[in-house]
Parts: structure tokens; C-alpha cells; sequence
């Protein structure tokens, strides 16, 4: 800066267009952030400079009136710094598009005016809907047909590679293709602190407030990485009040719930949980079937639907992890231009069927659950209500009816004809448990380990 500022004054004699037009480019590049300098300023350029008078063309009429508004006074001092004299800036639009379409540029900027980039490549129509996910799927449903009404804000949390990002990015395409006048502005957490920061050193709190409070929807991803955030947390605060106050509808997710977020404000926290919080869980074995058969009609392949089940059955996973199975599958088979047959598939896959318990049979749980604990089947079906048995019945229960998936009542039956509601009480007992017994939560993980891998 300081270099140009005290070269340029003699070099403003004969500085061409496009000199200046390099030299001012360098100099905002370094003032602005990277997505406000490409967003804005990247495809602008000097059209003419006479006496003083500088006229910008730039490609649309919105960043036109984005230049103007936001970062006149940054433009005119970089200039007037660069050739030492006072001046005058103007813009045009250097456009070859007709002046409909220019029209229509300036109520379509909603993605370029935050930065923020929906990827198209996520839809509702594509995503699938299975039992771990059709909570989430319907509340998104919900929110779409009255964005800012039905549920704000709507709060989507779940482990990794579960769907939040793609659900979320949904919502926002959905929303914008029947209002696409709306400003939707998609955003990471860490970017929204990002932001913050950079608004507080640079003194351009009015900015960030106007970008984040102006939105139509605000999508916020991943939201846990506020934790221990104190100022952005408060920004946030206050970012959120006004959007709701507006019905402006929000949308957040997270790896975790709001009460599980460390160092997170007890306001923030009842916000959040003031709107719809629904959860997407690892998908089942039917859903990453219907995860593979989708993601091969995108790529327009198709597999055999035994490979698909084969696949699921070895990949128990998330869906990230799932179509990099896929993927990884495909590409073998492409190169080695060999048939996906079973062998081909478990080669690649290159480990034995995990988590498979849904197609378990309950006799094996109970042997497992016996061999764990050193107690008898027949005490464990029995009547006898030792303490020692209690524990071991229960997570019988849970893993019966979460993971196989059996009927409470069938439970209850093979049980030694117990009643579903002692069923139900000792699973949602169990449920309870994981999330607050460290002991219970590492006896069910090397449990079910045992099952998946010595059954
Ligand atoms: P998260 O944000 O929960 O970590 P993503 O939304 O990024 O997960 O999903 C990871 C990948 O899995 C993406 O490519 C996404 O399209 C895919 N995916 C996840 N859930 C589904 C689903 N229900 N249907 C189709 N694709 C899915
Ligand atoms: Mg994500």
C-alpha cells in the first residue's frame, strides 16, 4: 500500500487503464475478503479514466448496484491513493445481454449478493427417505410449504455424513425455486465466525449485520463449532432474534443437540430448542439400499439389486461412506471391465458384513448377551428378577427392537411371555442409558462389536 501510495503520484501521469485497473485490483484484493473481491470486484473493470473521472463497467447491473452501494467510499480512496488526485467514479453496465435480462439479474443475485452457494446438486427430490431420516425429511417438507411459519427455527442434528448438509441445501433450493426473489443465505458456522471477526477488525459491523439480517432463509451448517464462541455467539444471538422476529426462516444443524453443544449460551440453547429439533440417524440396511440404487441412477449405471444389497450389508455405515464405497466399486469394476459378481464385490470390499444385525436371529443376541454376562438362557427368559438378570434382559430388549427391528409384542414372546409394556420400559430404559451411563454405553458398543463380527 504504502509502496504504491508514494509511486504512484508520478506514475498517475502515465498510468494506462489498464495498469490502474491491475494495480487497483491488487490493492482491494488485499482489503476485502476473497469471496467479497470475486464476488464483486473480480470481473469489474475500468472502462475509461479522464481528468479525474473514472468510469467502471461491470457485468451485471446488480454488482453495479452492490459497488455502489457497499463499496463506493473503498473504491474512490483506493483511487484517489493510487493517483494522488481527487476523482470521480462512475459505473456502467457492460452487459450484451437485453435489458429484460439485466432486469432480471438484479432480482437474481441471491446467491452472489452472500457469497454463499447452494449446490444445485442437492434436492429434496433426491434425497432418500428411510426410517432414520423421515422425521427430518417430513419437518423439511413442512418447512418449505410455509418457510418462517411452520417450524423456525428448524434445528436438524446428527452424526457425520448422516444428510444435514444435503437436507438442509434442499430446503434452500426448494424455497428458492418457487421464490427466487427470496435472499437465502447459506452459511458454515465457522465462515459466520470467520465473518465476524473479520467485521470487527475491519470496522464494518454495518455490513455483516445487513448481510446476515437482510435474509430471506439463513441456513447455518454445522453450528456445534460455536462452541466457546463467546462474540459470535452473541452476533448470532442477535442475528437470529431479528429473522425470527421477521418470520425470516432458519435452519440450523449440528453433530450433536443443543444441550450437548459445549460452551454454547443457555439462551442460544432455548432458541433452539424453541423451534423443531428432529434427528437423522445412521440409515438402516433398506436406506443404504435405496441410497446405492439412487446414487447409481445419478451416475447412470445400474447394478444388479443383489450388489446393492451386498454392498449395504458390508458397508454399515453413513451415506458419505457408503457412496465412497460405491464409487471406489465402480471404478474397479470400470477399469478391470469385470462383472460385479459377489466375489468382485467382497474383494473390494475387502471385510466381512458389519453391523448386520437387522438380519440377526434373536437366539443369537441371546447367546451373545448370555456369553457376555455368564448368566443361563433359561434365567435370562426366566421369571427370576435378579439384579444381575435385569440389566442383561433389558439390553436383550433394546437391541431386539432397535437393531432387528422386532415387534415389541414377538419381544415379549420370545422373552419368556413377557408383556410388550415391560418390553418397551426396558428398552426405553436402555435408550436412557447410552446417553448418560458411560458403562452401558461401552457394554452395548462391545456387544454389538461381538455381534457383528463372531456371529
Ligand atoms: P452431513 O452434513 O450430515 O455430514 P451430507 O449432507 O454432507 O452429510 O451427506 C453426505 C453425502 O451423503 C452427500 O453426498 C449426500 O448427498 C449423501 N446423502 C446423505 N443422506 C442422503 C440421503 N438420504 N439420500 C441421498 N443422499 C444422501
Ligand atoms: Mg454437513
Amino acid at each position: 500500500m504504502d509502496i504504491l501510495s508514494t509511486t504512484c503520484g508520478e506514475q498517475s501521469r502515465t498510468m494506462d487503464s489498464q495498469n490502474l485497473q491491475r494495480k487497483f485490483l491488487e490493492t482491494i484484493k488485499n482489503q476485502i475478503s476473497h469471496a467479497n473481491y470475486r464476488a464483486w470486484f473480480a470481473q469489474t473493470k475500468i472502462e475509461s479514466q479522464v481528468n479525474g473521472k473514472i468510469i467502471f463497467s461491470t457485468p451485471s447491473a446488480f454488482i453495479k448496484e452492490t459497488l455502489k452501494a457497499r463499496h463506493l467510499q473503498l473504491i474512490q480512496e483506493v483511487m484517489e491513493k493510487l493517483l494522488s488526485k481527487k476523482v470521480h467514479v462512475e459505473f456502467v453496465v457492460n452487459n450484451p445481454k437485453s435489458g429484460e435480462e439485466i432486469k432480471e439479474d438484479i432480482f437474481q443475485p441471491t446467491l452472489v449478493q452472500t457469497n454463499s452457494y447452494l449446490n444445485p446438486k442437492y434436492t429434496l427430490e433426491n434425497f432418500v427417505v428411510g426410517q432414520s431420516n423421515n422425521v427430518a425429511y417430513a419437518a423439511a417438507q413442512a418447512v418449505v410449504i410455509n418457510p418462517g411459519l411452520s417450524y423456525n427455527p428448524l434445528f436438524i442434528y446428527g452424526g457425520t455424513g448422516v444428510g444435514k448438509t444435503h437436507l438442509m441445501l434442499g430446503i434452500g433450493n426448494t424455497i428458492l425455486r418457487k421464490k427466487p426473489h427470496l435472499k437465502v443465505n447459506y452459511s458454515s458456522s465457522e465462515k459466520f465466525t470467520n465473518d465476524y471477526v473479520e467485521a470487527i477488525q475491519n470496522r464494518k459491523m454495518g455490513d455483516l449485520r445487513k448481510k446476515y439480517r437482510s435474509a430471506g432463509i439463513l441456513l447455518i451448517d454445522d453450528i456445534q463449532f460455536f462452541s466457546g464462541r463467546d462474540g459470535t455467539q452473541e452476533e448470532f444471538f442477535h442475528t437470529f432474534n431479528e429473522l425470527q422476529a421477521k418470520n425470516s426462516q432458519i435452519v440450523i444443524t449440528s453433530d450433536r443437540p443443543p444441550v450437548e453443544i459445549y460452551k454454547l449460551a443457555d439462551r442460544l440453547k432455548s432458541r433452539f430448542q424453541g423451534g423443531l429439533m428432529v434427528d437423522i440417524q445412521l440409515p438402516d440396511f433398506d436406506t443404504r439400499v435405496a441410497i446405492l440404487r439412487a446414487k447409481c441412477q445419478e451416475r447412470g449405471v445400474v447394478l444388479p439389486e443383489d450388489s446393492l444389497k451386498l454392498i449395504a450389508a458390508y458397508a454399515a455405515t453413513n451415506a458419505r461412506e457408503l457412496e465412497g464405497k460405491l464409487i471406489q466399486i465402480l471404478q474397479v469394476i470400470k477399469a478391470k471391465n469385470i462383472p460385479p459378481t459377489e466375489d468382485t464385490l467382497k474383494s473390494i470390499l475387502g471385510q466381512k458384513p458389519q453391523a448386520f444385525l437387522s438380519s440377526l436371529h434373536y437366539k443369537q443376541v441371546f447367546a451373545l448377551i448370555c456369553q457376555y454376562f455368564a448368566v443361563k438362557e433359561k434365567d435370562l427368559t426366566g421369571p427370576r428378577r435378579q439384579q444381575e438378570l435385569v440389566l442383561p434382559r433389558h439390553l436383550c430388549m433394546y437391541i431386539l427392537s432397535e437393531d432387528l427391528q422386532m415387534p415389541v409384542e414377538k419381544i415379549g414372546e420370545v422373552l419368556g411371555g413377557r408383556d410388550h409394556t415391560t418390553v418397551m420400559h426396558g428398552r426405553d430404559k436402555i435408550k436412557k442409558l447410552v446417553t448418560t451411563d458411560r458403562e452401558v454405553q461401552r457394554m452395548l458398543i462391545e456387544i454389538k462389536n461381538k455381534l457383528t463380527t463372531t456371529t
